[in-house]
């Protein structure tokens, strides 16, 4: 992306530090965008870099496998919810929702159900940078809205209303159902973030939403895709976000906090319904395989990243978080604040004007913290080896920000 706002030079990072090279060192509140979850330079998974290698940094994927991608496949299928057992290893989030949107159209061929080419999903997703991700990401106030006229058209339905922890309203579900009952023929898949609309605003909605389509995906025959990419290893305060909702998709794309934000590596799992249907198909096996595939350094990563998880004990380590981040509800006392909201180890002021990105950075750096907002909305999710003291540090620069109208 071509960025008109300044960048401040880095020279290095340590653990959930950032060093400018104009000397200020920053309490890290984005965990470079929900991945780097251990903090940075963090000695277990240098190390595991550092031994892979030694050993083999790359080697196709095709008619080859090796002991880090099976390790790394038979860990996922563990963690994540049951009857995900087949894993696509790919390498950046928005590939891995290209993959999860092959895989459904194939599913669909396989089965010469050529009418179900379309995608459903609701307003205000985000889902990557590539074609077939921006054209289910939010049709009108993503940031890529003026490639519209090249992308493929979908349906899309409200953004979910309800709020995390507030009752859902009948009605929304039945709009829902009603969406699905229009257009159910031509669907081959919907595709949605669980829980967490992030870019499309940080909203928090309600699990009832996502059990109500996973029925309505069942009822109408229709594949249930959920972009874990940002939510997934915890960040929510379940190890996937659809955890909370109790439901298992039919393709799941995990990626950012992957190999815990050092190495880009994603990953598409799905049901043995779904790998065994696209494979019935003329082409045998599904129609994808980048270069730097399963790559044995992203995966030994990966490895140790999921270990650590486990070992720091991530559940104990969200709880703390989230309640340290309690000091950002101090906001709510400032007139421009709509509201505060935090869910697992993200929290976010929304404030009732747009922030000037540049200004208000110029602000957070001289009070030693890296946040970056966007809209009407700060927010932080940082790594999940934040001290409490740091929490406050960045829920304190979030105070003044706004209470000297710094933004
Ligand atoms: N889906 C979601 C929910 C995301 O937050 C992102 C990244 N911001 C992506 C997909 C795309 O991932 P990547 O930037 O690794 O391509």
């Amino acid at each position: 992306m071509l960025n008109p706002l300044p960048s401040y030079g880095v020279t290095h990072t340590d653990k959930n530090k950032i060093h400018l090279d104009t000397g200020e060192i920053l309490i890290d509140g984005m965990a470079s965008w929900w991945s780097a979850i251990h903090g940075y330079n963090h000695p277990t998974l240098i190390s595991a870099i550092h031994q892979q290698s030694n050993i083999m940094s790359h080697v196709m994927f095709g008619g080859i496998t090796h002991a880090p991608a099976v390790e790394l496949c038979k860990k996922l299928i563990t963690i994540t919810p049951e009857t995900l057992d087949r894993v696509f290893l790919a390498d950046s989030g928005s590939v891995s929702v290209e993959v999860s949107i092959k895989m459904a159209l194939q599913y669909w061929i396989s089965k010469n159900e050529h009418g179900k080419n379309k995608l459903m999903t609701a307003n205000k997703g985000y889902h990557g940078d590539t074609f077939a991700a921006m054209s289910v990401c939010d049709p009108i106030n993503s940031m890529h809205s003026m490639y519209r006229g090249f992308l493929p058209e979908h349906i899309f339905v409200d953004a979910p209303k309800a709020k995390f922890g507030d009752t859902i309203d009948q009605d929304e579900l039945e709009t829902l159902e009603s969406a699905f009952a229009a257009h159910h023929q031509q669907v081959a898949a919907f595709i949605i973030e669980p829980i967490v609309q992030n870019a499309g605003g940080m909203n928090f909605y309600n699990p009832a939403y996502l059990s109500k389509l996973r029925q309505l995906c069942d009822k109408y025959d229709v594949l249930l895709i959920l972009d874990e990419i940002a939510t997934g290893f915890g960040r929510t305060g379940k190890l996937f976000a659809c955890e909370h909702a109790n439901i298992v998709p039919d393709i799941m794309c995990i990626g950012k906090a992957l190999t815990g934000g050092t190495m880009t590596l994603s990953a598409t799992l799905t049901n043995e319904k779904v790998a065994i249907g696209l494979s019935e198909g003329e082409a045998g096996v599904l129609m994808h395989g980048p270069t730097f595939m399963g790559n044995p350094l992203a995966c030994a990563v990966a490895c140790a990243s999921i270990d650590l998880l486990f070992e720091n004990d991530w559940q104990a380590q969200i709880k703390r978080i989230n309640t340290a981040m309690g000091a950002l509800k101090r906001c709510e006392s400032l007139n421009a604040v709509n509201n505060v909201r935090i869910l697992g180890a993200i929290g976010v002021v929304e404030i009732n004007a747009a922030v000037d990105v540049a200004k208000i950075q110029r602000f957070f750096i001289t009070k030693g913290v890296w946040i970056r907002p966007f809209g009407r909305l700060i927010y932080i999710m940082p790594p999940y080896v934040t001290s409490n003291d740091d929490i406050e540090l960045l829920a304190d620069a979030i105070y003044q920000a706004i209470d000297q109208q710094a933004y």
